[in-house]
């Protein structure tokens, strides 16, 4: 095997990044199997039938039912130590980035996290704010990889066959001591603004409190989940779990709509990988506009009602 896919249980259901990991390790190698953790992973295992993995490796042991960094870097010490693959990779998630630097450090491969792409001679990542892309090469004959979300889409995942195999981890209650709480997912409503086809994304534009039930509204027509500048979040408007960008989420939707965003890096980079993007904004110099498939140039306040008012119809 030349690559190990670490696979996010979600109490049964296979994480997105997962599956856009999945597209980076065939991307970078013909022999690629995937490991996965916890309650539900024969129900994972059965999600996987269909798609081109020589391996579906099981671990149903008591002490990583339910996660926790210490047991889950246990774990994937012990395969990669059995089966010693030449890259092991992740979506870089908040599980990949609280146990994966424990497996690192244990087994002394480098970990090479949040890359965007890859490159012939080795792997690009963000830097600087996200202001620069950096190539990272590595002479390691192992290493472990994390992909920012959309780094790949799901939609370009390889068929063919996958076989399951169970893997029998040897861990010692007195070294698994960790606990995880309740997944944050399920503490905020179950909004999971990573998973969420479309976007209803408020900037600064709304200009008021009183003004985001509109946005809400428009959602709701529209079937979608309602994200947020990092400025109405700090304004209290809206719940923090919705901020998307360096310091909130990174979301990948079939289409981001936002409405009176100007499109600074620090939120650009946590919405890019949307596959498209609609813009309301009344400076046509927007910077927005870049990056947006579909520019309205125009007042956010005017043109969401009349909106709502049209798909209602419709
Ligand atoms: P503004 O930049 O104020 O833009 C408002 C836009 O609305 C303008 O373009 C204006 O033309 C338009 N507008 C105004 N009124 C209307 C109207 N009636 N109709 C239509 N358009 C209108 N930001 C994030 O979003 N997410 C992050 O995770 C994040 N992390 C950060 C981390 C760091 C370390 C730092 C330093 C900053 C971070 N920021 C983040 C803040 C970021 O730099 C920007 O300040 C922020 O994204 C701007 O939000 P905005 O576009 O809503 O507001």
């Amino acid at each position: 095997m030349d690559i190990l896919v670490v696979l996010e249980n979600n109490q049964g259901s296979l994480h997105r990044l997962s599956k856009e990991a999945i597209v980076g390790a065939q991307m970078l190698g013909d022999s690629v199997s995937a490991i996965v953790m916890g309650n539900g992973s024969g129900e994972i295992a059965a999600q996987l039938e269909g798609y081109d993995l020589e391996k579906v490796i099981i671990v149903d042991h008591e002490l990583v039912r339910s996660y926790n960094a210490d047991g889950y870097s246990e774990v994937l010490k012990q395969v990669i130590e059995s089966l010693s693959p030449k890259m092991i990779v992740a979506g870089h998630t908040y599980q990949t980035r609280d146990f994966m630097p424990r497996v690192s450090a244990k087994l002394e491969i480098p970990f090479i996290p949040d890359i965007i792409s890859l490159s012939d001679d080795g792997f690009i990542k963000q830097i600087l704010n996200s202001k620069l892309n950096a190539k990272i090469s590595s002479s390691s004959g192992q290493l472990i990889l994390s992909f920012q979300s959309a780094a790949f889409s799901e939609e370009d995942i390889r068929s063919g066959s996958c076989q399951p195999e169970a893997f029998d981890a040897k861990l010692d209650p007195t070294n698994v001591r960790s606990t995880s709480e309740e997944p944050f997912q399920e503490a905020v409503g179950d909004v999971d603004l990573e998973s969420a086809e479309i976007l209803v994304s408020v900037g600064r534009g709304i200009e008021k409190e009183e003004n985001v039930p509109l946005a809400f509204e428009l959602a709701k027509t529209m079937g979608a989940e309602v994200s947020a500048s990092r400025p109405v979040v700090d304004s209290g408007w809206i719940d923090s779990f919705r901020q998307v960008g360096s310091s909130g989420s990174n979301v990948a939707p079939k289409l981001y709509f936002s409405l009176g965003i100007s499109g600074a890096i620090q939120h650009v980079v946590g919405m890019k990988g949307a596959k498209s993007i609609m813009a309301i904004n009344k400076d046509s110099d927007a910077p927005i506009f870049e990056i947006a498939d579909y520019a309205i140039v125009g007042d956010v306040l005017e043109i969401v009602p009349k909106l709502i008012e049209a798909l209602d119809q419709s």
